[in-house]
């Protein structure tokens, strides 16, 4: 069973294998080809992967005969004409807006997993890469944040005097702004947070944040269904423009990351809001890929509105390269050896298995989601 890992295009830094995941599918009685230079970008270069046991070359040696391909973010068809037929191309495929690629790699034969369409069940967490990314991202979201934040994030009693702690608020309390409260609580910021599942609530409370929530229109109870969101009521949205109106003028910082799967990102940051804040404030839009959380983001770029710095912020993950690729690289590995049948020594994909459901987008030369096929 030979594995490839491909290289990915320029822009991005992670890398689908690390060393210690090339160790275990050998392990597994896989055999691991890396395109040459495939984890330069996240500082792991060819010689760790050789000692790891990984034979490196071109892309076109590594595909040849591989049954697997993994990637980070799924590659152009045309660079995949020498992958045989059947091969599994496991990574972040981007489905919905990638859907000519899908497509591509339907008439190549190839059977494609895309692996941000995990279901979100117990038995899938390890698999999750968007769990994984998103947690890194909200990290990173905040020390960007503080990066650009022209003063401190603690409070300092200092001979020269006492410098006040940064207030920051997040809105969107999934894995990223779990993240982005610890990180600002452990930089000593006050922090405030706010979702529409009232599960999060407690969650908020535990890391030490204060909770802004919406009281007299009704959210939503618990989790959610899988732990997402839905587009809320014009009454829900109102409320919570009305809330955020009267905190966000009192912030230093807002991180927001607030997401509803298959629907653009909800606004919740008007131009006016954005006045109200001080100047030299910091709004960093975590959702700037899927449309923006704030008026006036633009993706991958920070701009200046009423003197408040609006950081685009475009896949953060990439950024933290390395640890990115080594969460990411695990994912996969949970992922192929859950399936691994140690006798035929490759994973077996059962068709009414939920995980293979859900992030089987192509098989026989067909796109076969009904997601794709639905649309
Ligand atoms: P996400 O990226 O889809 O969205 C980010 C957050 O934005 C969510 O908390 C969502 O409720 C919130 N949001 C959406 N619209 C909003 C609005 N109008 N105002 C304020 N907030 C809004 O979510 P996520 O980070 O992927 O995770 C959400 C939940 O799913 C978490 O509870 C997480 O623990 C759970 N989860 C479970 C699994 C698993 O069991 N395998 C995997 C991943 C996540």
């Amino acid at each position: 069973m030979k594995i490839a890992v491909l290289k990915e295009a320029p822009g991005e830094t992670r890398c689908a294998a690390i060393p210690e995941t090339v160790k275990k599918f050998i392990a597994l009685g896989g055999e691991v080809a890396l395109e040459k230079g495939a984890g330069d970008a996240a500082s792991i270069f060819d010689a760790e992967f050789e000692a790891a046991g990984a034979k490196t070359g071109s892309r076109t040696e590594v595909l040849k005969g591989a049954a697997i391909i993994l990637c980070v973010s799924g590659p152009d068809g045309a660079t995949l004409k020498d992958a045989e037929k059947g091969a599994l191309l496991v990574g972040g495929l981007d489905p919905v807006r990638r859907r000519a690629a899908i497509d591509d790699y339907a008439s190549a034969g190839l059977e494609a997993l895309a692996m941000e369409w995990m279901p979100r069940i117990t038995r899938a967490q390890s698999m999750d890469i968007l769990s994984s990314q998103s947690n890194l991202g909200g990290y990173k979201a905040v020390i960007d944040a503080a990066a650009t934040y022209g003063r401190a994030f603690p409070m300092m009693m200092t001979a020269a005097g006492t410098v006040s702690p940064a207030k920051v608020f997040v809105m969107g309390v999934g894995v990223a702004g779990l993240q982005a409260i610890a990180t600002a609580r452990r930089l000593g910021a006050q922090v405030s947070a706010t979702d529409v599942r009232s599960a999060t609530k407690e969650q908020i409370m535990s890391l030490g944040a204060k909770p802004i929530f919406v009281e007299n229109v009704a959210g939503i109870e618990g989790e959610g269904a899988g732990g997402y969101a839905t587009e809320m009521s014009e009454e829900y949205q109102k409320a919570q423009a009305e809330l955020v109106s009267g905190h966000i003028a009192k912030q230093d910082i807002v991180i927001t990351t607030a997401l509803i799967p298959g629907k653009p990102a909800p606004r919740l940051i008007s131009d006016a809001q954005v006045a109200s804040m001080k100047a030299g404030s910091v709004i960093v839009d975590m959702a700037a890929d899927a449309g923006g959380n704030v008026d006036g983001t633009v993706t991958g770029e920070n701009a200046v509105r009423h003197g408040v710095t609006i950081v685009g912020a475009a896949n953060l993950a990439r950024t933290l390269a390395a640890d990115a690729s080594a969460l990411f690289a695990r994912n996969l590995y949970n992922f192929l050896s859950a399936f691994w049948d140690k006798q035929q020594a490759r994973p077996v994909l059962p068709d009414d298995d939920e995980i293979v459901k859900g992030i089987r987008l192509t098989q026989g030369g067909k796109v076969v989601h009904e997601r794709l096929t639905a649309a």
